[in-house]
């Protein structure tokens, strides 16, 4: 089987690029293990939030100039950082998820521990707060629990708000919505994670014609009249904004849906508008395969090899490596080297083995291995054993060149070089959006 494009790594990188692939009507694969890191993470998207200092950043787009070289912002630059972003959006938009930033400028995220992280897109039900004034307007938080979820803590929320200067005349009230009170019928009631909560409201709340006015007034009850209500992201994987934005307007009420200890439900509920928008633009996705091989030719990739199907190569004109960093598995360390797994290409480290951590990173201080990853040209394009690879791109978590979490810039820089790899792929077919390009 040939394609003309290949993606291996279904994390937010490599849906990007598969993504962008499919709408341009290229013959796209996308190969992917298991869940990506989206399961875990918020369904923000940060873009750049902390310079190389630790000093917070305002306007990400205008603090790209000042990475250092090397770094993949300093390769794509602003504009076609801002561009990916623009393709991004509209593409969650096409699946349902108007995301939602202030203009040019970061926004607070609050977290389950009650830190407020920077970030540049958030989902709606996430309640963006303003950067420099997270607590502007706000007299009253209610924090409320499902009784017995196990995956959110309001008591450790309340204790991370009351830290923070701007909330220190803002009242924090706990409260929880007992199971029963929302006909929820759990084998064990104190024991209940957020999936399954979700799965319980749909089975036994949403099902009923009455089942989201329940929901309302038992949020009521227990909020009062709170500024802000803020819930656990309970409610719903796919639907979730629209479950909150027609419970705001039940309640009158604030209500700002707050990701949990993973499994993360807007994570999850990004990665699955993605897969389905893919598979909407006619993308062949291969779920819980893996890619164990490449078979190259000096300075191409002609055909890979996966776990499940190793007698049958599949081929294409150009492939995309988004597989993650060491969480997912793309990236592999021993106590004497790092490698990328999938084909050995040439990775960035530093220095000697034991300098590759750092004992006192709680100061603030960064590891270095965390910008250890693939080593690519000015058009992430990867090397091995020196030799460039042209038809082959690395996108997201697998490249080296940055720290995505001392600088807060995970997401856009898989975004961004995701849809780079998918740009300048595209760009060597003359006919695009709707035929698919026969692959030569
Ligand atoms: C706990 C946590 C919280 C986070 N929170 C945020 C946040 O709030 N905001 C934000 O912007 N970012 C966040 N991130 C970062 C972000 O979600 C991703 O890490 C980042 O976007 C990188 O995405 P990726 O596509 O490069 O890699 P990943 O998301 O890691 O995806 C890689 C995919 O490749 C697959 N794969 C690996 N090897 C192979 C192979 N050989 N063959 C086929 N498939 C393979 C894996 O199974 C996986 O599905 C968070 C990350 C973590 C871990």
């Amino acid at each position: 089987m040939k394609y003309n494009s290949i993606i291996i790594g279904g994390g937010l990188a490599g849906l990007t690029s598969a993504i962008r692939c499919a709408e341009a009507g290229l013959k796209t694969a996308l190969i992917s293990a298991g869940d990506s890191a989206l399961t875990f993470a918020s369904g923000s998207i940060d873009v750049l939030g902390f310079r190389q200092n630790n000093a917070l950043v305002d306007y990400p787009f205008e603090a790209i100039s000042q990475l250092p070289d090397g770094h993949p912002y300093r390769k794509l630059g602003a504009d076609q950082v801002r561009q990916s972003l623009n393709f991004f959006t509209g593409q969650m938009a096409q699946a349902g998820i108007e995301m939602s930033c202030h203009g040019q400028q970061n926004h607070s995220r609050l977290t389950a521990l009650g830190a407020m992280r920077p970030a540049w897109l958030s989902q709606p039900g996430a309640k963006p707060l303003s950067l420099a004034e997270p607590a502007a307007g706000l007299r009253r938080v209610a924090i409320i629990n499902i009784a017995g979820c196990r995956d959110f803590q309001p008591a450790l929320l309340a204790a991370g708000l009351k830290k923070h200067t701007d909330f220190a005349g803002v009242e924090l009230t706990i409260g929880d919505i007992r199971a029963d009170t929302i006909s929820l019928t759990a084998r064990n009631v104190y024991e209940l994670r957020s999936l399954e909560i979700a799965r319980l409201l749909k089975r036994d709340l949403f099902s009923r014609p009455e089942g989201l006015t329940t929901l309302a007034s038992a949020i009521n009850k227990a909020a009062g009249n709170a500024d802000l209500v803020v819930l656990p992201s309970v409610l719903a994987v796919e639907n979730g904004n629209q479950l909150i934005h027609q419970l705001e307007a039940h309640t009158g009420l604030r209500l700002c849906e707050l990701a949990t200890l993973p499994p993360s439900l807007p994570g999850m509920r990004m990665a699955s508008a993605l897969r389905q928008r893919y598979r909407q633009l006619g993308g062949l996705l291969l779920e819980g395969d893996e890619v164990v091989s490449g078979n190259f030719d000096n300075d191409r990739l002609l055909s890979i090899t996966t776990r499940l199907n190793p007698s049958m190569p599949l081929t294409a004109d150009h492939f995309v490596l988004a597989t993650g960093s060491f969480f997912s598995r793309g990236l592999d360390s021993n106590p004497s080297s790092l490698t990328d797994k999938t084909f050995n290409l040439d990775v960035v480290t530093a220095g000697q083995r034991q300098h590759w951590s750092n004992q006192h990173f709680l100061n603030g201080s960064q590891h270095p291995f965390c910008y250890f990853g693939i080593e690519t040209n000015d058009h992430f394009n990867p090397y091995q054993e020196g030799q460039v690879i042209g038809n082959l791109y690395c996108a997201g978590a697998v490249l080296g060149g940055f720290n995505p979490v001392a600088e807060a810039s995970a997401g856009g820089v898989a975004i961004s070089t995701g849809w780079l790899a998918a740009k300048q792929i595209t760009a060597q077919y003359s006919d695009v959006r709707g035929n698919h390009v026969e692959s030569h």
